[in-house]
């Protein structure tokens, strides 16, 4: 038991000293154990010990001869050694990136998904041909499934209403342990990998925010006090179900006038034409956000008028989610960016003008400062400062969420 607790402090003091290097690249032994408040010998063992496993070098003595100028004793992350590698689900693919542990992210494989084809028999496959083939020399410490769907931690159930499983995988969960028996695994949400970017490689300090991913589905995952609330799974908030009619059109998860419904792209074309439109927009089969964003820029009335419909739905929902949890900040991401300024600034006049001002004036809304990759960089990241241990042998791990 005593050696137990060693393991677990001494893994503690590793993954924060990693992270100090992390988040202050070239900091100095000394700085490291005043931030830390460690000791200056325990800062030194552990911080030889990351160097010796190849997660951390010394800028300073590895660069002596070549760089001339940089300061010894400047602790910096080591990049192309270690990787996570993330698999995607998406309705028709599974993209396949391989992700340093600095956080880039470079795409290996796109691999088509038929609908008679298993999700968990193609990804089994491509990683069992992937790691010891493409990445020989260099190290995976873990798999991640990246899913937009809901996961049940305790049913062992995924609840999605975009991905369609053949029978083979009726059982995902007991099958990915069983496939994936030989690495870590953690199976995680996508709008949980983008917020989790957002507050790593955007710098998010807000200990309260919530994130709003606009994809297929609109979801949200929210931070309170520094933790995402449910871990990556969902399961907590289901922000696109909530309703915002309810005589509205009827949702494939039982409620009726759902958010994610009444303002998908799905909805758009049906609103143009609602409106009595004369927008260009008409004659295309289908209507984008981002087709909406530019007609409403270049001057289509009709077009603004639709932003400013939904514009408006959105925060009737956002203003009861900030009553109900009080996020500081709300970043609206995947291709939310796309309906333009018009319509974050919809938003904010919304919620300041009829909405509970104790909680809503002290909100700042914005955009994501991140791409779609982030989802990868995220995945990556919230498997390494979770799920990977230092020391312990993991193995043998599936993690949900
Ligand atoms: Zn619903």
């Amino acid at each position: 038991m005593k050696l137990v607790n060693q393991q677990l402090i001494k893994n503690t003091n590793l993954k924060q000293i990693y992270t100090c290097v992390y988040q202050n690249q070239g900091i100095s032994r000394a700085a490291l154990a005043k931030q830390t408040r460690l000791s200056k010998t325990t800062v030194s063992t552990l911080v030889d010990e990351l160097i010796a496993k190849g997660f951390i070098l010394d800028s300073g003595t590895a660069s002596e001869t070549t760089n001339v100028g940089r300061k010894p004793n400047s602790l910096e992350i080591r990049t192309g050694k270690y990787y996570v590698l993330v698999l995607r689900w998406e309705p028709s693919y599974i993209d396949v990136h391989l992700t340093d542990i600095s956080g880039m992210t470079t795409p290996v494989k796109r691999l088509e998904v038929h609908p008679d084809d298993s999700y968990v028999d193609l990804s089994d496959t491509c990683v069992h041909d992937l790691i010891p083939s493409r990445i020989a020399g260099e190290k995976v410490l873990g798999i991640c499934i990246v899913v937009p769907a809901m996961i049940d931690m305790n049913a062992e159930e995924i609840y999605t209403t975009s991905l369609q499983f053949s029978a083979t995988d009726a059982e995902v969960i007991p099958r990915l342990k069983k496939v994936f028996s030989d690495y870590p695994v953690a199976l995680l949400n996508d709008t949980a990998c983008f917020s989790y970017a957002e507050k790593i490689f955007a710098r998010v300090n807000e200990p309260d925010f919530a994130f709003i991913n606009f994809d297929r589905g609109i979801g949200a995952t929210l931070f309170i006090n520094n933790v995402m609330l449910g871990r990556a799974t969902a399961s907590y908030t289901q922000f696109g179900h909530y309703s915002i009619d309810p005589e509205g059109k009827q949702c494939a998860c039982g409620n009726k006038g759902c958010l994610e419904l009444m303002i998908s792209e799905d909805s758009l074309k049906e609103r143009l034409i609602k409106r009595g439109c004369t927008s260009a927009l008409k004659k295309k089969s289908s209507v984008s956000y981002g087709d909406l964003g530019q007609a409403a820029l270049y001057g289509d009335l009709s077009a603004a008028q639709v932003i400013r419909d939904i514009a408006l739905e959105f925060s009737q929902a956002l203003s009861n989610l900030i009553c109900t949890v009080h996020p500081k900040t709300i970043i609206i991401g995947g291709k939310g960016h796309e309906l333009g300024v018009l319509f974050l600034d919809e938003i904010k006049k919304n919620i300041h003008n009829s909405s509970f001002h104790r909680m809503t004036d002290s909100v700042t809304i914005r955009y994501s400062l991140l791409d779609s990759n982030s989802c990868f960089s995220g995945a990556m990241k919230y498997f390494f400062d979770i799920h990977f241990q230092f020391i312990q042998d993991y193995t043998h791990t599936f993690h949900l969420g």
